[in-house]
């Protein structure tokens, strides 16, 4: 995935003796002025291109126009400048020299494909034109060369097609209609069929449609093609699906495309070419099997666009072996070059093949960890390569539900499909992006169900439950965006049959209309009609003790790779958890202490909520008091629980935050039930009671409970509840202590912003903490610290760190507070925002390392400086985001506590940080 958080930083520009900064890059006959190195300047593909040159691979030579031609572009009003096109051109001359073929050359003419190619792959989302350089003239030389008549005027039709949708804006299906008709007066229904004289009825027609839509005529010079077709490249960086694309994997929008201009080499001359893609490895499995597609006879996107469903590599052997060794031998060579899965483009031109693209491999979490794990086995990388090759997020993906076996099995298959990106799916089925969007927002899972996907329906495939194609291969659309995203596709479904306008689909026997359910095992292909309830994965299975850990292959891997992780990290990885069984799973995740206990969510627990009630609405110390006695023995059990399951890791046990009246029922219900109660005739002590309640709730109603009496306040005002708190976690640590456990608790004050705050609670912790050590007759070594979650209190850290023995920064608070967004409402504007590139990412999300970082980055230095040793963690939901984590790295952190199930993502993140951080020192 090219998610990446890291600015694309631009290389400087490259400078020619007269100073002059270079914008196109040529390469040709084994050699390249770019190489891989400069992926910033050329983009993922003209840099591989001038890599795979450089080591002498058959690559058709062309040159590369730089992203920073394209960044001008943008800042001088979209328009090339006159120095850019005149260095374009001189290129072009040189390309004309390499190949001895001509612009518009009547004898020997140039054609070129135009490519998009940014930094990070962004596949299909920007435009490409093949065959350029076709005119009238052209088109019959390119006859009279190939002596073939139909694929010339194939060839030109496509282009004309391709520039007119791409530069011209002319819809797509104004050359569709006009492709069927041609088709349906010639009585045959597949293209291949269509002969020379109905081709070149289609290209009259096209030229028509060109005139009518677009106001021009279609341009017969090759330069104006060239020009016209390279400003739209650029322009494509901005289209709608391209910047969304970039906001979903979070790549910058202003770093540009660069576009590539390379010699044509035709995979649709007959039957002696071809055209195909592959990995070096299963990108679905991560299997070592030599994988990948091709069509005899056939155009690059033809593949890609999963129109003909195309066939297993492997077949290529029997039919061009000399070919396909060639490829083989080629391929391997580049896994080993860049140490990682390729995934290739390639064309072969009557039995001579090339190489049109190499790039490492999008893969899914599950094949990421086989590949990487395999990869040091065979020696080909070190395991701190192999920390680095899988993205964190995507072992969430191995954490995915799958179908339970049983159930599955009960229902009849209803049709297969290609298992293009593993994982269970289930859900309401839906027949366009907008509908998967709309459905989801009311909060149903949805299946984008589609005869083929387009780039177009990107918003769809990211929030549906799973992608279901009936057409197009394991590297279609569908497929590669369903993978990259993790989530759960299959492809080329061929028997379904998908009414796109009528909303319905067949599947077998059944006929399913939008909103039935639909289900889907990614990783088999197999379609089943109904709901179908998931379990949890096999790393699940093993972590919970049902299933053997050697019984499971990916668990072996997964585990290697993360405790190779922690061989390099430098942050100490623990959980939020306030109950035993979720700090147990967090333990067994790897977390080694729990960064954060949250006490009132235990209040919930069977039971308590009228005991805490009561504590609420006492009138007097005494009152309350016996409430909290009676809350008291449930605290201390699960404090004790959380103790013994972290098995002497520290435990952070943080004291009451939520406003109290967050523990009572809702001013409006209890209105309600009392109207209810007296119109039903009801009088005595229940309405009494109620009413009570309903004064009290009137009487803690808050207008903003969010700055209001929470946190370190409440324990201000209610000593009381800190001492039963305090009593109850030094309790359950004795306990366990003197049982012979070890237990080392971590008592932490909410909202401080002042250190004299922390001074009163730490007085009334302290105490109670000796009272009970003494009773106990044991010592517990135990810490007193904070949360810096208030903007004053990171400004102040020097004076809380002298009263404090850690902190924890909680950046869900301080966000909040430091940007002024309220944490439950942001979801209002937040999609505005980020419509508007205000916001890039959901800053309560992944942090604001601008401005909310620059304070924990205060937090931390003064603190420190008042207190070397100071021990500084995190705990907000940052503390689970890769990115924000390799700030929190940075800024020298001691750990980071997340939700148990990020526990893996964290413990790689915090690897990946620390390798990154290493290399950059
Ligand atoms: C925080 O504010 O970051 C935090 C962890 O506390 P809570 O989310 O409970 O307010
Ligand atoms: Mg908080």
């Amino acid at each position: 995935m090219a998610s990446t958080r890291a600015r694309g930083k631009t290389a400087p520009a490259r400078k020619t003796k007269a100073a002059r900064t270079k914008y196109v890059y040529f390469f040709g006959k084994g050699k390249a002025e770019g190489h891989r190195g400069l992926r910033d300047l050329l983009g993922g593909k003209g840099a591989n291109l001038a890599e795979m040159t450089n080591a002498g691979l058959p690559v058709p030579p062309g040159f590369t126009i730089s992203t920073d031609a394209c960044r001008r572009f943008y800042e001088e009003g979209r328009r090339v400048s006159s120095a850019i096109d005149a260095e374009m051109v001189e290129q072009l001359r040189r390309l004309e020299r390499a190949t001895g073929a001509a612009f518009g050359s009547s004898t020997h003419p140039l054609l070129v494909s135009v490519r998009s190619g940014a930094k990070f792959s962004m596949p299909g989302m920007m435009d490409t034109i093949l065959n350029l350089g076709l005119n009238d003239v052209t088109v019959e030389t390119l006859k009279a060369r190939t002596s073939n008549g139909r694929f010339a005027c194939d060839s030109y039709r496509r282009f004309i097609q391709m520039f007119g949708n791409v530069v011209l804006d002319v819809p797509k299906d104004a050359f569709e209609h006009e492709l069927e008709a041609v088709r349906a007066a010639r009585g045959v229904a597949t293209d291949p069929e269509l002969d020379e004289a109905a081709l070149r009825d289609v290209i009259a027609r096209y030229k028509k449609v060109v005139r009518a839509r677009s106001r021009r005529t279609f341009p017969q010079d090759p330069l104006e093609q060239l020009r016209l077709s390279r400003d739209a490249v650029f322009r494509s960086w901005q289209n709608p699906r391209a910047r969304e694309y970039r906001r979903i994997y979070e790549i910058p929008d202003d770093i540009g495309t660069a576009v590539n201009v390379q010699l044509m080499v035709f995979g649709n001359t007959g039957d002696r070419s071809g055209t195909g893609v592959g990995f070096t490895r299963n990108p679905a499995t991560g299997a070592r099997e030599f994988y990948g597609e091709f069509l005899i006879n056939a155009q690059g996107e033809d593949v890609v666009a999963g129109i003909r469903t195309p066939k297993q590599i492997a077949e290529l052997e029997t039919v061009m072996p000399k070919a396909y060794r060639r490829l083989r031998q080629i391929t391997s060579r580049l896994e080993r070059h860049y140490r990682d899965v390729q995934d290739f483009e390639f064309t072969i031109q009557d039995e001579e093949l090339y190489m049109l693209q190499t790039r490492n491999g999008k893969r899914t979490g599950y094949a990421a960890v086989i590949i990487a794990t395999d990869m040091v086995a065979e020696r080909l990388v070190r395991p701190k390569d192999a920390v680095l090759m899988v993205e964190p997020e995507a072992l969430s993906q191995l954490l995915a539900p799958i179908f339970d076996p049983k159930e599955w099995q009960r229902l009849p298959i209803a049709t297969r499909g290609l298992p293009a990106s593993p994982g269970a799916a289930s859900g309401q089925v839906v027949f366009t992006a907008d509908e998967a969007v709309e459905w989801t927002r009311q909060g149903k899972a949805v299946l984008l169900v589609r005869k083929e996907t387009v780039p177009d329906d990107i918003h769809g495939m990211f929030v549906a439950q799973g992608i279901l194609t009936a057409t197009g291969g394991m590297t279609s659309h569908a497929a590669v965006v369903g993978r990259q995203m993790g989530k759960p596709s299959v492809v080329g479904a061929g028997a379904l049959r998908i009414d796109e306008r009528a909303k319905t689909v067949r599947a077998g026997d059944a006929t399913l209309r939008e909103g039935d359910w639909l289900s889907f095992d990614g990783l088999t292909g197999e379609v089943k009609t109904g709901r179908v309830a998931t379990r949890p994965s096999e790393i699940l299975q093993v972590t919970s003790g049902e299933l053997k850990p050697e019984k499971s292959a990916i668990y072996q891997r997964f585990n290697q790779l993360l405790s190779w992780s922690d061989k390099v990290r430098t942050l100490g990885i623990r959980a939020n958890a306030d109950q035993p069984d979720q700090a147990a799973m967090a333990y067994r995740f790897g977390a080694r202490g729990i960064g954060l206990c949250r006490t009132e969510h235990m209040f919930f627990g069977e039971g308590r909520i009228p005991i805490v009630q009561r504590m609420i609405l006492a009138d007097n110390e005494a009152d309350r008091r016996a409430a909290l006695a009676e809350l008291l023995p449930m605290q201390r059990e699960d404090f004790r629980g959380v103790f013994e399951a972290m098995h002497g890791s520290p435990v952070t046990i943080r004291t009451i935050d939520p406003p109290l009246h967050e523990f009572l029922p809702k001013r409006e219900d209890l209105m309600v039930e009392i109207a209810r109660m007296e119109a039903t005739g009801q009088s005595g002590r229940a309405l009494e009671a109620k009413k009570t309640l309903l004064a009290r709730v009137e009487e803690l109603h808050e207008f903003n409970p969010m700055l209001g009496h929470r946190g370190v306040r409440l324990g201000i005002s209610y000593p009381e509840i800190t001492e039963m708190q305090a009593r109850a976690i030094m309790e359950a640590a004795c306990q366990v202590v003197k049982a012979g456990g070890r237990a080392v608790p971590e008592i932490m004050i909410p909202l401080v912003g002042d250190v004299r705050e922390l001074r009163d609670q730490k007085a009334v912790v302290v105490r109670v903490a000796e009272a009970v050590m003494k009773e106990y007759k044991v010592k517990v070594k135990y810490l007193v610290g904070t949360m810096i979650e208030v903007p004053r209190g990171a400004l102040t850290a020097d004076e809380i760190a002298k009263e404090a023995d850690f902190f924890s920064f909680g950046t869900n608070d301080l966000t909040q507070l430091v940007y002024g967004f309220s944490r439950d409402d942001i979801g209002k504007f937040l999609g505005a925002y980020q419509d508007k590139r205000i916001l890039d990412r959901d800053p309560f999300a992944s942090l604001d390392v601008t401005g909310v970082g620059q304070l924990v980055e205060i937090g931390t230095v003064k603190g420190r400086s008042a207190k070397p040793k100071l021990k500084v963690g995190v705990c907000g939901e940052h503390g689970g985001d890769p990115s924000s984590i390799a700030f929190f790295a940075r800024v020298g952190l001691d750990y980071v506590s997340c939700s148990p199930f990020r526990v893996p993502v964290a413990r790689l993140a915090a690897a990946q940080a620390a390798l990154k951080q290493r290399a950059l020192d």
